[in-house]
């Protein structure tokens, strides 16, 4: 009934597992994609401002890249001084800087060194001469070696004057690209967009955009400049995470069930096998059974009919012999007697009636009832039994004839399986709170790894069955059934080739 309810339970649980990982999955699908939607977006929004961006800085550099030679030579202080310009230089083609080539809106010494500092550190890293680059952008990333240590944008492009080849390079004005320019496109305050645009360097560090720190489970791209300031970074970050913060707390939620579901499962799954397996095993041993059964009866039977027939037709030598056929026609009838009550004991506990009937009794004579009703046995197996009870047990609430029966089983089996020992020597004691009563044989032992087994229905160790000591397996599990029901139990110990002990005990 119990085992029934917790195999429908787990069903349940299992179906439940299984519907509760499909689900998870869809929606985990679901998140998924919606978060890659987001990203997507965001991605492509950026990228369309970053583009703004540079093609505003490449049409302001054209309205200078566009003035003739002549023009730029002669009248370049005025054409530099334009927002987004600090210095242009004009290089004729073997890369130096014209008469009149230099403007800046550093004045002075200032302007000086840094034409000194352009013409002996840029200059040579320009990539100008090489082929395909009629028109580019270098940046350099702050660091010492930047004149001033500020990051600096030089744009230049190729011309060509008659047959002659310059260049103009333009010294970017990057406080007017932060001041001017950024500010038509990105937030300072991030107050108005539902997405946070920072300008950051290689190393995260804000160039532009308000102060505020994304949290780092919200969703966040960095878009590149690809062709002017390519050190600098434009970072969206989402500024509402709350769904995302949701979303996390929903996947942690869910991973616990999920890994819940798994577990689910995989205890269905282990339950199953062992299911499968024990019940393949039932089958297994209950067909052995009905065939030793069915052995056991047809044995005693057989020798009862004969020698019975063998009496009934006077065929004795005298009556000595009648007497002796007598008496193996008596002990056949036990034997069968006590088969076929075991095995409607045993009947009777696998339907899971109350077959008990409890009274008080003394155990040590119940004990000594059974040794006298097996004594006959004994002597045919040509077998001695040492009984030692201590004397004044406590009386305990047993039913005898069921503890007569679990003590029969337990000194048949001895003469069965460990004749060879001869003898059989059973102590019955008191301890603290239990009594005791062992049953010690000097046959052949029971392997280890079945010493387990032979209390199960149906069982027979490996040793006996291919030798022709008829037994159905069931004796033990009914010694033990017996045992429990007066809530002590058995055990056996046994060193094979020693001899086995088996321990009943009863609760006082
Ligand atoms: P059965 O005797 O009908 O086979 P039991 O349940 O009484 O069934 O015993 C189960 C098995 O335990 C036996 O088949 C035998 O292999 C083993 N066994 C029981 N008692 C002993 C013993 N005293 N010595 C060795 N083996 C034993």
């Amino acid at each position: 009934m119990r085992r029934r309810l917790l195999v429908n339970a787990l069903i349940f649980a299992v179906l439940a597992a299984a519907v509760a990982l499909a689900y998870y999955g869809y929606s985990f699908v679901v998140t998924d994609s919606s978060h890659d939607r987001e990203l997507q977006l965001m991605r492509e929004i950026t990228a369309d401002k970053v583009n703004n961006i540079e093609s505003r800085i490449l049409s302001d550099d054209d309205k200078l890249f566009s003035v003739p030679l002549e023009d730029l030579t002669t009248n370049l202080d005025r054409l530099a001084s334009t927002v987004h310009v600090v210095s242009v230089f004009v290089l004729d083609e073997h890369r130096t800087i014209l008469p009149s080539g230099y403007a800046s809106a550093r004045s002075g010494k200032e302007g000086a060194e840094f034409r000194h500092w352009f013409e002996h550190y840029v200059l040579p890293t320009l990539p100008l001469a090489s082929a395909g680059a009629e028109r580019g952008h270098v940046h350099l990333p702050p660091s010492l070696d930047t004149w001033d240590g500020r990051g600096k944008l030089f744009s230049f492009k190729k011309g060509a004057s008659g047959d002659k080849t310059y260049y103009v390079v333009i010294e970017e004005d990057l406080s007017y690209l932060l001041a001017l320019v950024f500010p038509q496109y990105f937030s300072l305050t991030g107050l108005e967009s539902k997405r946070i645009y920072q300008i950051v360097d290689a190393n995260d560090e804000l160039i532009y955009g308000p102060g505020w720190h994304p949290d780092p489970g919200a969703l966040q791209e960095h878009v590149p400049f690809p062709y002017t300031v390519d050190g600098w970074f434009v970072r969206v970050s989402e500024k509402d995470d709350s769904a995302r913060k949701e979303a996390r707390r929903k996947r942690v939620v869910d991973s616990v069930f999920v890994g819940g579901a798994v577990v689910v499962l995989a205890a269905g799954l282990t339950f199953l096998v062992f299911a499968i397996r024990r019940e393949r095993r039932a089958n297994e041993l209950k067909s052995e059974f009905i065939s030793n059964v069915s052995h056991e009866l047809k044995t005693p039977l057989s020798i009862i009919s004969m020698f019975g027939e063998m009496l009934a037709n006077g065929r004795t030598k005298g009556p000595d012999q009648a007497t002796e056929y007598a008496e193996i026609i008596w002990r056949e009838s036990v034997r069968l007697t006590r088969l076929i009550d075991n095995v409607l004991d045993f009947a009777k506990i696998e339907r899971g009636r109350g077959m008990y009937e409890f009274a008080e009794a003394d155990v040590g004579e119940v004990v000594e009832r059974a040794v006298d009703l097996i004594g006959r046995r004994l002597a045919t197996a040509d077998m001695t039994i040492a009984v030692s009870i201590e004397p004044e047990l406590p009386l305990v609430q047993v039913d005898a004839n069921a503890l007569t029966l679990a003590v029969m089983n337990l000194i048949d089996n001895a003469t069965k399986y460990a004749a060879d020992g001869k003898k059989i020597e059973l102590t019955m004691r008191r301890e603290p709170d239990r009594i005791v009563l062992d049953v010690r044989d000097f046959g052949p032992g029971i392997d280890v790894d079945e010493q387990e087994h032979i209390f199960e229905r149906f069982y027979r160790a490996r040793a006996v069955r291919l030798k022709p000591i008829r037994g159905s397996g069931i004796g033990l599990a009914l010694v033990r059934h017996i045992a429990r029901a007066h809530r002590g139990d058995v055990q056996v110990v046994s060193t094979p080739g020693q001899g086995s002990t088996f321990r009943l005990w009863l609760p006082i």
